[in-house]
Formats: structure tokens, sequence, C-alpha cells
């Protein structure tokens, strides 16, 4: 495989993954919503990766996806080239007694399966977070008291040119579904650092914690999870279920009836019928309760012409 379209001129070079144009990413996103990526690349594995950013032009607009579980893309795509690390960059190991590699396309679900299964605990919260351990890296992602940048002992990024850095969690500004790392740099790997516990204690919080999921989240609805971040001291869900939003729907897009802060997409949703969506449930909690509401998920892309 080479790397075709790149802009006229560029060096074209030998590569093992898979290159695809004009994707649509609504089949790489939780919501099924989303025009096409102009250029999607799904690596071979990591070394494939770095080879491939030495030779993508620098122009070049990049994004990176990992399960779509947090992301909402505009109908119109995403221009330039997405790297795309589902079902890629799958290694997992043990390093030491307690410490786990995983590398960015790993689910969550499996980090935390794998930990139990060697009587490691602490990483049990992960089980029921549909996104890949590299998008967990890039928000922060914690659930039920949990966040897995408490588990960091050291994250692999890769910058633009392809360099690998082992970097220190001191070297990240991590607050609640925030990260911000060095500039122009994105998360390859990480290794987390467990405590050693009762494995199959451990495989029952996860089966509580999935059954609590079931009960009070639309599970078997394409979502994005939780849409706003909760603001200080109070709950998104309970804002958006006071002013009445339950139910609420634009085209095919709907505040769910099970959870205020999880929009779904009940058949037919385009991905403007959810920002349209988004923007009145934060004009209306704003209009009612006087706060503004901060999305959790990112909406990237370009809307359709
Ligand atoms: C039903 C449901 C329940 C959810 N529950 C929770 C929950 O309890 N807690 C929680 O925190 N989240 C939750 N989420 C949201 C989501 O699963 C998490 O944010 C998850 O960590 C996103 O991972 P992803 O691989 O899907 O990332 P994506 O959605 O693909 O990407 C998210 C962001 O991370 C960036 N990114 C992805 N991979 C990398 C990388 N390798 N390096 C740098 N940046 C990268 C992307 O560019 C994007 O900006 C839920 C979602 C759903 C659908």
């Amino acid at each position: 495989m080479t790397a075709r379209g790149f802009a006229a001129g560029t060096p074209t070079v030998p590569l093992r993954g898979t290159w695809l144009e004009h994707e649509p990413l609504a089949e790489h996103t939780s919501w099924r919503v989303g025009g096409p990526a102009e250029r999607l690349y799904q690596p071979a594995d990591l070394d494939d990766l770095v080879e491939f950013l030495r030779a993508l032009p620098v122009q070049e607009p990049l994004f990176w996806l990992g399960l779509g579980s947090n992301v909402l893309v505009r109908d119109g795509g995403i221009r330039g080239t997405v790297v795309c690390t589902k079902n890629r960059l799958r290694v997992i190991e043990a390093r030491g007694p307690t410490c786990v590699y995983a590398e960015a396309g790993i689910p969550c679900s499996h980090v935390a399966r794998f930990c139990t299964d060697r009587d490691w605990v602490g990483a049990e919260f992960l089980a029921g977070i549909p996104g890949t351990l590299g998008g967990a890296l890039a928000m922060n992602a914690g659930a039920f008291g949990g966040e897995i940048w408490s588990l960091v002992r050291r994250a692999l990024t890769v910058n633009r040119s392809g360099r690998r850095i082992w970097r220190a969690p001191e070297e990240f500004e991590v607050g609640y579904r925030h990260v911000h790392g060095p500039e122009g740099e994105w998360f390859l790997a990480a290794e987390l650092e467990l405590s050693p516990g009762d494995g199959r204690a451990g495989r029952e919080r996860i089966k509580a914690l999935l059954a609590r999921r079931s009960a009070t989240q639309p599970t078997h609805q394409p979502s994005c999870g939780s849409v706003f971040r909760n603001p200080p001291g109070d709950f998104a869900a309970r804002l958006i279920e006071a002013c009445g939003l339950k139910g609420h729907a634009v085209g095919g897009a709907q505040v769910s009836a099970k959870h205020a802060n999880f929009i779904v997409n009940s058949g037919n949703a385009t991905a403007a019928d959810i920002e349209t969506l988004i923007s009145e449930v934060r004009n209306r909690v704003a209009l009612l309760c006087g706060i503004w509401l901060e999305p959790e998920v990112r909406i990237v892309g370009e809307p359709l012409v």
C-alpha cells in the first residue's frame, strides 16, 4: 500500500496500513453520524504509523480518531487526513509486577479485564467506557470516581514528524475531562500502574458498574455518552431535566428519556440535528437556570453546504 492522495510532488512511501479516501465517518462514530474523511489512515502498527507521519506533508490537516465515542463529526466531514486507531495499535502487555503497557487503540474495557485477570485492581471503572486508551488519555476519561490519568506512570507520544517521546504525567495539565500537553503530539501508548488485589472482587465490581450503567443510561441507542460537562457543584443531567427537556427532539436527535445528559440518534439523525439540539439545550438551561453548559463532546469538521 502506498500513500496516494498526498499533495502533488510529495514522495510516495511504502506503507503497510489501510489508506481510504472519502471514508464515511458515520461508520466510525458511536453517534453513527458524520460526513466523510477526505483521507483516512488505519496504521498496521506503531512503527507503520510513525513512518506514515514522517511521510505526511506538513501542510496536511491531521485529526486523530479512536472509537469515535466522544466526537460529533459534522455532515460535511473532515478535511485532510484522519488517523484512526480503532482495531489498530493493539499491543497490551505486563511491564513489572502491577504495570500494564497498552497501545492507543486498545479498548478501555480490555484494559480493565487485562488487569483483573492478573489480580491487579484500580482500572475497573474503565470497563464501561466505550473508547480507546488513546481517546481516554486525550479526554481524561473517568467514571464512578476513577480517572485514567490517576493511573498513568508515563505516556508515549508522537509528534508530526514521527518522533516518539516518553512523557511523565507532570508534563500534562490534567483536569476534569481535560488534558493539555505539549502542542502537536498525540498518544501512542501508556504505562498504567495498578495495585495488587483480588481479581475476582474486581470482576464483581465491573459487573456491578456495568449493571448500573445499563439501568441509568440508554446503552442500546447510538450516543456519545454525556454531552455536557457537569458544572461545578451540579449535574448537567439534573439541570436539563429541570428545564423539561427530556424527550425533546430535533429531527432524529433526541434528549434521552433515560438520562437527560445523553442525546441519542433515534435512527435518522444528522450531525446538524444533534448540533442544533445541543445549542437548544444550552440556550434553554442558560435562560432558565443561568448556567452556560460546556460540551464534553468534541465537535469537529465542516457543516454541509
Ligand atoms: C454510552 C457511552 C458512555 C460513555 N461513558 C463515559 C464515561 O463514563 N466516562 C467518560 O469519561 N467518557 C464516557 N464516554 C465518552 C467516551 O467513551 C470517552 O471520552 C472515551 O475516552 C473516548 O475515546 P475514543 O477512543 O472513542 O475517542 P474519540 O471519540 O475517537 O476521540 C475523542 C478525542 O480524543 C482525541 N484522540 C483520540 N485518540 C487520540 C490519540 N491516540 N492521541 C491524541 N488524541 C486522541 C480525538 O482527536 C478527540 O478529540 C461515553 C460514551 C458513550 C457512547
